[in-house]
């Protein structure tokens, strides 16, 4: 995915249609994901009836309107999409610049809690590479933010797009865990897409009163109760919890709307902290610039993409 090698824009090669139900409604849940051209990024759309107009909310921090158990996506008329982050980080994790994401019912599938399903059918639908070079987001200098006891800061990296997650939860089960790694393609499938959302038994009862996870289940939770996982199958990756919490991370930080060039660390984070982080990104302009790869030819060699300054490019970004 991210990482100078990608010289060019991609999207996908034809369409994908997932169903499925949702987690939080648990209701059935549908989105579509549509080639998009080049320079669109990743843009939201409320599917119209008989064909009228359709909403459309490109990924951004502003689009964010709640992240208390997921990430929702919505502008001043309200919401249009929630649960969106596992979905983000299988586009972002295989390297899907433009998409359009058409929404019908409000909240993207759950499927089995992972990005697994998405990581699958948009490998299957294919990826095609397009003719603009690919924009990067880069980290100029530290941005950081601090709640409680978590923390969350984006910080310069021309290597790439590396991750540093931290958790510690107070169960014997978790506890302390790090991941960390530069991400590729090939890492995000094999070491994040997998891991699936986590709860606590104990939290249950809480959520579903709030109306909440009602169509959470053992299909698609990681449920921990106080001495044991009671999923049958036990955990996918010993360190599960701590990469589902990077796998988050990643889609939550397609927010930034293009591909970070950056280190993220965060500390006992979440849906809110990284959308914070993302958000004082945005709002100071000293600390990013977006950077193009450009093509060079060096004798004896194949072309070399090295880093070009290009103008800041949107009037929302400012
Ligand atoms: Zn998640």
């Amino acid at each position: 995915m991210v990482g100078m090698k990608a010289v060019f824009q991609t999207t996908l090669a034809q369409r994908v249609d997932l169903m499925g139900r949702g987690v939080h409604g648990g209701a059935p849940a549908r989105v579509s994901l549509l080639p998009a051209e080049t320079n669109t990024g990743i843009v939201f759309a409320q599917a119209g009836s008989n064909g009228g107009p359709r909403r459309m909310i490109a990924a951004s921090s502003k689009a964010v309107r709640n992240t208390d158990f997921a990430t929702v996506i919505g502008d001043g008329k309200g919401a249009i999409c929630s649960t969106v982050e596992h979905l983000l980080a299988a586009i972002m994790g295989l390297g899907v610049d433009n998409v359009i994401i058409e929404v019908d019912g409000g909240e993207v599938p759950i499927f089995d809690g992972s990005a697994a399903p998405f990581v699958e059918a948009i490998n299957k639908a294919g990826i095609d590479t397009q003719s603009a070079p690919r924009r990067y987001l880069k980290i100029l200098k530290p941005i950081r933010v601090e709640a409680g006891r978590a923390m969350g800061e984006l910080l310069p990296y021309d290597a790439g797009f590396r991750i540093e997650i931290e958790i510690d939860f107070p169960h014997a089960l978790i506890g302390r865990q790090r991941y960390a790694a530069t991400l590729t393609r090939n890492v995000f499938e094999r070491e994040l897409s997998r891991a699936r959302t986590f709860g606590f038994m104990s939290d249950v009862a809480k959520l579903w009163s709030a109306g909440y996870a009602l169509g959470a289940s053992l299909d698609n939770t990681i449920c921990i109760a106080e001495d044991r996982i009671l999923n049958p199958a036990g955990l996918r990756y010993t360190d599960e919890f701590v990469r589902h919490k990077a796998l988050d991370a990643v889609g939550d930080l397609a927010l930034a709307g293009l591909p970070i060039l950056g280190r993220y660390h965060s500390v006992c984070g979440g849906h809110k902290l990284n959308a914070q982080v993302v958000a004082a990104l945005e709002a100071d302009r000293s600390a990013w610039t977006v950077v193009e790869p450009k093509r060079r030819k060096v004798r004896g060699h194949a072309d070399l993409p090295t880093q070009v300054a290009i103008p800041a490019y949107g009037a929302d970004r400012s």
